[in-house]
């Protein structure tokens, strides 16, 4: 890896904003969204609504898993010693005794020379000490053939061998998949607590910018971030409220991030943030009563990204281009989406694999490079990498950290950052 040292105060450039305008490291600028963002309300909810939300309490086992020692086969409850001998040329002749199904209990206790029809789930008769397997049977008017000698406890399914009673089920903070509610349901939880799901407004700024399905003036393109930012939204847990477009003046941004913090937890825009004097959202936040914490990160892309505060409620201001939206949403608001919940995890999952092809960073700045990561591990380019172009992020299922003016050779090993 080839890797110098940035320029001394590269990266750190003051000036006379109030606000923090030095361009903060990435991990920096996450530590303080983090620092900013509040702690997680709880609702108890049903199991039924309770897929993908954050729980807030550690869930104890009430019960043990399975409740009852059972057969782990359709056959006969046997004593395993009555049948030590047994196979196919000497079967053991064992009298059919009764018979429990899945939901019923036997009444007594296993005599010696005899068994009891079971099917998988039911209950072990007392005196049995394991299941012969139907396919190893032969029923014989009153009696069972039995063909096949079985071991103490063989096919037994026992009382908390899955899960003990009062044992740690899950932690707080963790996000509730099919498989743990499947968990849930079978200690007998009906509801859960879980944190409160934040509203986030999704706005887009830009005079230049129309909704698609209407025709372009000249000039004009079509607006495509709210879209895939209410998606991310959606995927992080926060329920996405999309607002009209607004155009690039002072007044009607100021007018629409008002009507969006009244109606929402948290906003997030797009465009406008930048250095130029149609760049309004800065400040409509500080004219609105708000204030900017930082308002630039040093990666690409997405150097200019804002942190605001109105009403008590994070503004995070996102780049307009499409894929430094993208990219910035997934590395500074996804993680505060996921905190504002509770979540353990705020970091995308990362995956190792092996470039096909290098990776150049030439810049001043970490590039998180659009890539492609295949199914053997193996990771290439998603395409030109640059902010406006949405074939490559499209295309790409991942993103690799580029330290500035580093190239990663061609077979080096990596981590993607995987969110797709
Ligand atoms: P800005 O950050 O407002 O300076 O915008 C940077 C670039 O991204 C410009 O080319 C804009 O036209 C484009 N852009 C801004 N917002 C959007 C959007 N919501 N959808 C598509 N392109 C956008
Ligand atoms: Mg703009």
């Amino acid at each position: 890896m080839i890797h110098e040292q940035p320029a001394a105060n590269s990266l750190f450039q003051a000036d006379r904003n109030p606000h923090d305008s030095r361009m903060l490291e990435f991990e920096e600028a996450l530590k303080r969204i983090l620092e900013a963002v509040p702690a997680p309300v709880s609702e108890r909810v049903a199991l039924a609504e309770a897929h993908g939300r954050v729980l807030t309490e550690q869930v104890l086992a009430p019960i043990d898993l399975p409740g009852f020692d059972n057969s782990a086969m359709d056959g006969y409850a046997v004593r395993a010693a009555e049948v030590a001998l047994a196979g196919r040329a000497s079967p053991v002749r064992l009298r059919l005794a009764g018979r429990v199904e899945a939901g019923q209990t036997f009444a007594g206790e296993l005599a010696s020379g005899t068994c009891v029809r079971i099917f998988t789930g039911s209950p072990l008769p007392p005196g049995a000490d394991a299941v012969v397997m139907q396919e190893d049977t032969e029923p014989e008017q009153s009696e069972i053939l039995i063909q096949e000698a079985v071991k103490p406890w063989e096919n037994i399914r026992f009382r908390g061998e899955d899960v003990k009673c009062g044992a740690p089920l899950i932690a707080s903070g963790e996000i509730l998949t099919a498989g743990r509610l499947g968990l849930l349901a079978a200690v007998g939880s009906s509801h859960v607590l879980v944190s409160g799901q934040p509203v986030v407004g999704v706005l887009a700024t830009g005079s230049e910018l129309k909704e698609p399905g209407k025709p372009l003036e000249p000039g004009q393109i079509y607006e495509s971030n709210r879209i895939a930012l209410a998606e991310l939204t959606r995927r992080a847990g926060g329920k996405p409220k999309i607002f009209p477009l607004i155009p690039d003046v002072l007044a009607e941004t100021r007018a629409a991030l008002a009507d969006a913090f009244n109606q929402c937890d948290m906003v997030v825009t797009s465009g406008g943030v930048s250095v130029g004097e149609m760049d309004f959202v800065k400040r409509a936040v500080e004219e609105s009563g708000g204030d900017v914490q930082f308002w630039k990160v040093a990666i690409k892309p997405g150097r200019p990204f804002v942190l605001g505060r109105c009403q008590g409620k994070l503004l995070f201001g996102l780049p307009g281009n499409p894929v430094s939206a993208l990219v910035t949403f997934l590395l500074l608001v996804r993680p505060a989406l996921l905190g504002w919940q509770g979540a353990r995890e705020l970091r995308l999952p990362f995956h190792n694999g092996k470039l096909a092809e290098a990776l150049a960073n030439p810049g001043e700045r970490r590039h998180f490079m659009r890539v492609k990561m295949m199914a053997d591990g193996s990771i290439c380019s998603a395409g030109i990498q640059a902010s406006h172009v949405l074939s490559a992020t499209a295309a790409a299922n991942g993103l690799v950290d580029v330290p500035p003016r580093t190239t990663l050779p061609q077979g080096s090993s990596v981590q993607v950052w995987r969110w797709d």
